[in-house]
């Protein structure tokens, strides 16, 4: 959680698409990048992710990772105590001294990321130096990489980006013509698309981040790339300082935004439409059915979008125009024209967009809508639920599959059973 001065203006998208958008910059109520880690360290099965931080962040950890427990877990955190605050001791010192007795411990682990934290940032401790020299201690056996965590001014999907972007520079190079997909997908729903480009007949399809760092992807001039998560700012500009190009689309969240994310690949390849059509009529309309339960169920209910994951604007796309939903607000962190174009023309007019935050006068206008459900961070739904609001934590569309046609379902699903539970209660 962090405060500023506040101030509300009111602006347009620019380009084609000229739609007010609503800006604020003022108190806002998000997670830092740190939470990145929970699902990262599942994707990438050989990496391990030091934080090196405060008590408050291994707490924030433990708590994002929820219940599970793990024999020899993949993440943890390097404490910086008073003795380090009060620069008694060398910081690096004591760096270097956990991470040789975590990689001795730990033969499994091929990569280590650094993971920086608002305290490390407060003491100025220089992580991507500290990486270099760990890097040279332990290569070839072990890379160590580097990014930030932190809170400061950022949002808990930036850890992702942060983390991608890292990984670039050291990502091998290629001319070859590939497709790289860009984000973090559950295994299962990499599986479907790989498939799917398979199908479509686009034969050279990579992702990042790869399940193991020895199968890191090449980058170059001839690499196209597709964004699987709309929240890849860095990560998109440091592919392109090498050499890569984005292919320009919707989200693939939903049966539509599925259907257009692959057509854009498949445009960009060249590939005939007859060809795309065969490989994609059977799961587009089992997409299209398991979504027509929840049309009934969810038409007509009132959405509003608090700013937190950066899904939102493709979430708003969804619900609104494949589940008849209703939506008030669909609030941003940041709102990234290029990124974001594709969604904005495909957004039913009437929808409010709204850019950073305010949280006060946000909550207040979320309270006057009194919508059927509110899509928010942990930190909002508690008290909103109180008041007798249905919510729904943005950060589950993180930890559940949700992108592709066989999990359409599921990510209705997702605002379906809050609404149900809530009737449910009210019985
Ligand atoms: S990185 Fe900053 S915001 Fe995140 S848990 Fe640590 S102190 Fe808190």
């Amino acid at each position: 959680m962090s405060a500023a001065a506040a101030t509300v203006t009111s602006s347009t998208t620019g380009g084609c698409e000229d739609r007010p958008v609503l800006r604020e910059r003022g108190q806002h109520s998000v997670f830092c990048g740190l939470t990145g880690v929970v699902w990262l360290h599942r994707k990438i099965q050989d990496a391990f992710f030091l934080v090196v931080g405060s008590r408050t962040c291994a707490h924030l950890l433990q708590s994002a990772a929820g219940v599970m427990i793990f024999a020899e877990p993949r993440f943890g955190t390097a404490i910086i105590d008073d003795r380090d605050l009060a620069g008694l001791a060398d910081a690096n010192d004591e760096l270097d001294r956990v991470v040789t007795q975590l990689l001795e411990r730990r033969p499994d682990i091929k990569l280590l990321f650094l993971v920086g934290s608002c305290p490390s940032e407060v003491i100025k401790l220089d992580l991507s130096r500290a990486a270099l020299r760990l890097n040279r201690q332990f290569a070839p056996g072990v890379r160590v990489l580097s990014y930030s965590g932190s809170g400061i001014e950022t949002t808990f999907t930036q850890g992702e980006d942060a983390c991608l972007a890292s990984m670039v520079p050291v990502l091998p190079q290629t001319d070859a013509s590939q497709l790289l997909v860009v984000g973090a997908l559950a295994d299962v729903v990499e599986d479907q698309f790989a498939r799917l480009f398979a199908a479509m007949g686009i034969a050279n399809v990579r992702f990042l981040p790869p399940r193991n760092s020895g199968d890191l992807p090449p980058v170059g001039a001839a690499t196209q790339y597709l964004l699987a998560q709309p929240f890849l700012a860095d990560t998109a500009r440091a592919l392109e300082q090498r050499g890569a190009t984005r292919i320009a689309a919707p989200f693939p969240l939903g049966v539509e935004g599925t259907t257009l994310w692959l057509q854009a690949a498949a445009d960009a390849f060249g590939i005939d439409p007859t060809r795309v059509r065969a490989a994609t009529d059977m799961p587009r309309e089992r997409g299209k059915r398991a979504l027509a339960n929840y049309r009934d169920r969810l038409a007509g209910k009132r959405m509003f979008l608090f700013p937190d994951s950066q899904l939102e604007i493709p979430l708003a796309r969804f619900v609104s125009r494949e589940l008849g939903m209703q939506v008030i607000e669909a609030g941003t962190p940041y709102l990234h024209r290029a990124h974001m174009a594709d969604e904005l023309a495909l957004l039913p007019a009437g929808i409010q967009v709204s850019e950073g935050q305010d949280v006060e006068r946000q909550l207040d206008r979320c309270r006057d809508a009194r919508p059927d459900i509110t899509v928010c961070g942990l930190g909002l739904a508690n008290p909103l639920e109180a008041e007798g609001l249905t919510t729904k934590w943005s950060i589950e569309l993180l930890f559940t599959p949700v992108q592709g046609y066989d999990q359409a379902g599921d990510l209705a699903e997702l605002f379906a059973r809050p609404l149900v539970r809530r009737t449910r209660l009210a019985v």
